[in-house]
């Protein structure tokens, strides 16, 4: 099941949930390994879609493509978890859970880093930010972008 790229990590235990794959977010995680996000898109209504399916769920097309995001965003919803909601993430606590809009015009779930939990709020821009999993791949974070922008990330280098 491991898909072709960088060797397993060795220096990265799997100390949190990674996500499975399907056919269709097959090539999601394999940018991810390059740090690169890239989102489906629907070439019928040109509009993005998340996540990565068989058809559009607009037209219910099937002329998707991967294109790149620049992973740039606000806060939509946000969660705190002051436990678990999984036991592999057991030690994070409390962490963000949160809603990101991105600019490309989906919704994405993700957490929140490089803050207080407790300070993440509704409308916060935030940046896209990688988290590398076990077998190579990388999970998508996202960070607050400061006003100073100071806090620039490695990861709209595509
Ligand atoms: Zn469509």
């Amino acid at each position: 099941m491991s898909a072709p790229g960088p060797l397993r990590q060795p220096d990265v235990e799997r100390t949190r949930f990674e996500p499975p794959q399907s056919e269709a977010t097959r090539p999601f995680w394999a940018a991810s390994r390059d740090r690169r996000l890239v989102l489906q898109w629907c070439r019928t209504c040109e509009r993005a879609i998340h996540y990565p399916r068989d058809a559009c769920p607009r037209c219910l097309g099937e002329a998707l493509e991967f294109r790149p995001s620049p992973g740039v965003g606000t806060v939509y919803a946000i969660s705190v978890m002051p436990k678990p909601a999984n036991p592999l993430m057991a030690g994070r606590e409390p962490y963000a859970v949160a809603l990101i809009d991105l600019e490309d015009g989906v919704r994405f779930m993700s957490n929140v880093v490089g803050i207080d939990p407790y300070a993440v709020q509704v409308g916060m821009p935030v940046r896209l930010t990688w988290e590398p999993l076990s077998d190579g791949r990388h999970l998508p974070q996202f960070a607050p972008i400061s006003p100073g922008g100071e806090n620039e990330t490695s990861a709209e280098v595509a």
